[in-house]
């Protein structure tokens, strides 16, 4: 049979919040009635997306058009909480909202509506634009976030950027070792993993310290499996050894780094009982760990996930991390350096991008909450409308009770854009469907690859979506902004006037590959130890110091039948998303995994019903082995992406206290009870 259509390509990238950030080719039929695309082949001349997705999103025609997503507005018709709507017309909805809106303006300060967003969709127009419409509202908007956002800070504070290397260098000839530190890379990173894995073809070594047995681990030269959050114990005893074996670069040490000399004297101070049992892990390994990293200076790379920076403390953990890297001087070579987050490289060219989308200037003064806080901030009455928009979050924000109870306020009026109905949708008043990022016009900047690429957006065949800025410039329309030129652009427009802001150097690769990479993968960043820091040298701070000071405690003490929490995402889950697609794995979440041996030990059995608790919530959970987990951990996993489920999402027992530098959250800081029921 042939086609009696033309195929449209258009460029696309994956806008989830993953270290992927895959760039494609999509193949459209922009005449059919719905199922306008056909097919999304992944590129395989991008050198990190290499041809291949993961298996969370192979198959995105099938979101694209899954039978429940939201084609039309709703509007409550049951209690909070109930997810009982009507559908209403957009017109209909923007009427609605805008007479709310307009009347607790009125009523109160323009300060009392609050607008939540996060990173559910990666696309800077997607995640930006709203803001001309809250900051010439004078709204509270939230800051930071829940996911690298600490660490970012506390390596940004070291190295002025987030990582040292970029990670092309991974599969370098060069490279003898790599570390791979509290990151699953077969489940989360799985172009990362596949380098990792021409790197072990290549000849290089591998060692993976994760408090669970990663699949990554089974290739792995050495395993280390430490107690969560004991990340810096690990480092002191590390740096301490290097030092009494004299081989620290003493040479790069001098040279290259500030305010070393008190560190390299606190380092010489461990108490290496104290150690290994609050580590979990014996001097044996350690001292191999140790003499492979001292056999191959210059030659080892750290990759370095966001687990360990999920914690009180999750910044100091970070950069005990590099301080091993920095005392062997492993910067400058191929093959080496530390890996954590690549949005550093992209600054330069994405704040014109950022300042040119939300219309921001030094007169905006709105008021800001953490969005980690959100659940306590609406708890006071103050707040009386609330806009949600690419996050979930009665899924991805800690502390679910205290957001819980919030969301149920029946004087805060809460608006929330989403494509599916999910945890969030249950507390709104009205539900706005939106655009998949297929549909729109976007640039991203991923986080793990540097560089910037490009949603060619292809036609929605639902025509009450829209994007989110055109939602709210028809918002901006109906409360009497029509004639404002921050809201006359269209999302083309945008688009276009974005690509045109960015160097001429990156517009053409972008217009002809869909993307752009500021280098070529043989680049070494910082390869004349110039660091991008106020002199330039690596900045060693108090608190790096500190961490050496004995009788600093900072990890959380468990009595025997109390387990220390993890909440990673399952693997075919980005935290929030997917349920749509991966409904066959709801149950998951209904379950709380422990080593057999803890099983055993405290008198239960797998399968069985048990209570889980802490000062935060409590919930029942099926019971269920798992041996690649520490004795002592726990997991459950995040991000129940499901409306109507029967189980008790994971954030009621984490905290609510973010990290110390108030930029992300402190997850894993948290321990939880298990008690038969
Ligand atoms: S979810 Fe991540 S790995 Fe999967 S297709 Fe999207 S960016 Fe790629």
């Amino acid at each position: 049979m042939s086609n009696n259509f033309e195929t449209k390509k258009r460029y696309g990238t994956c806008s989830k919040d993953c270290y992927g950030s895959c760039v494609f080719i999509g193949e459209w039929n922009d005449q059919a009635p719905e199922k306008k695309l056909l097919a999304a082949k992944p590129l395989k001349e991008h050198p990190f997306t290499n041809g291949f997705f993961c298996p969370k999103l192979n198959n995105r025609e099938k979101l694209l058009y899954h039978p429940e997503r939201i084609k039309t507005a709703l509007i409550r018709s049951g209690s909070k909480g109930s997810n009982s709507f009507t559908s209403v017309s957009i017109e209909e909805a923007l009427n609605l909202i805008s007479t709310q809106l307009t009347t607790v303006k009125e009523k109160y300060k323009s300060s009392s509506i609050v607008v939540a967003y996060y990173a559910g969709n990666t696309g800077l127009i997607s995640m930006y634009s709203p803001f001309r419409f809250f900051l010439k509202l004078g709204a509270t908007i939230t800051s930071e976030g829940t996911c690298n956002e600490a660490g970012c800070f506390a390596l940004g504070r070291m190295f002025g950027n987030y990582s040292t290397t970029n990670p092309f260098q991974i599969a370098n000839p060069n490279n003898r070792l790599i570390v791979v530190w509290g990151s699953n890379l077969a489940d989360r990173n799985n172009h990362a993993h596949f380098l990792v894995k021409k790197a072990i073809k290549n000849g290089s070594k591998l060692i993976v310290v994760n408090p669970v047995r990663t699949k990554l681990a089974e290739s792995a030269d050495m395993f280390l499996q430490p107690y969560p959050g004991t990340d810096f114990l690990i480092a002191k005893y590390v740096l301490n050894k290097i030092v009494s074996l004299g081989a620290n670069d003493e040479q790069f040490i001098s040279q290259y780094v500030d305010n070393y000399t008190n560190l390299v004297d606190e380092v010489k101070k461990i108490d290496e009982d104290k150690i290994f049992h609050q580590t979990g892990l014996i001097r044996k390994n350690l001292t191999e760990f140790i003499n492979l990293l001292i056999d191959n200076k210059q030659r080892t790379l750290f990759i370095v996930g966001f687990g360990p920076q999920k914690y009180f403390y999750g910044g100091r953990n970070l950069n005990s991390i590099a301080l091993i890297q920095i005392f062997l001087g492993n910067f400058g070579h191929q093959g080496a350096g530390f890996l954590f987050s690549q949005s550093g490289f992209n600054q330069d060219f994405k704040r014109p991008l950022i300042d040119y989308l939300t219309m921001s200037d030094s007169t905006s003064q709105n008021k800001r909450i953490p969005l980690i806080n959100l659940g306590s901030s609406l708890s006071s009455n103050k707040y009386k409308m609330l806009f949600v928009y690419n996050v979930n979050p009665m899924s991805s924000l800690p502390n679910q009770n205290i957001l819980e109870k919030s969301l149920l306020r029946e004087d805060l009026y809460t608006v929330v854009l989403d494509m599916f109905l999910n945890e969030t949708t249950k507390f709104a008043d009205i539900v706005i469907p939106v655009k998949f990022d297929l549909e729109t016009d976007d640039l991203m900047t991923p986080y793990f690859v540097p560089g910037i690429s490009i949603n060619q957006g292809g036609p929605c065949p639902y025509p009450e979506c829209s994007s989110n800025y055109e939602f709210f410039q028809r918002l901006a329309e109906k409360i009497g902004w029509q004639d404002d030129s921050i809201f006359q652009e269209t999302q083309k427009d945008i688009f276009k006037n974005c690509c045109e802001l960015l160097p001429k150097s990156i517009q053409e690769p972008l217009r002809t590959k869909g993307y752009y990479i500021p280098f070529d993968i043989n680049y070494v960043p910082y390869n004349d130890l110039i660091f991008p820091t106020s002199n330039g040298k690596i900045q060693i701070h108090q608190t790096d110091i500190e961490i050496f000071d004995q009788n600093l405690d900072l990890v959380l003490k468990r009595k025997d039948d109390e387990f220390y929490l993890l909440s990673q995402s399952h693997k075919y889950f980005i935290h929030s998303q997917m349920g749509e697609i991966h409904g066959e794995f709801e149950s998951v979440f209904g379950k709380i995994f422990l080593n057999p041996y803890d099983i055993e030990s405290i008198g239960l059995k797998p399968h069985e019903k048990v209570l889980v608790s802490n000062k935060f919530g409590e919930a029942k959970y099926i019971l269920e082995e798992n041996s690649d987990l520490k004795p002592g951990t726990a997991l459950i996993y995040s991000g129940l992406p499901f409306t109507d489920s029967d189980y008790k999402n994971v954030n009621i027992f984490t905290p609510e206290t973010s990290e110390e530098s108030r930029r992300s959250g402190a997850y894993f800081s948290t321990i939880v009870k298990i008690t038969k029921i």
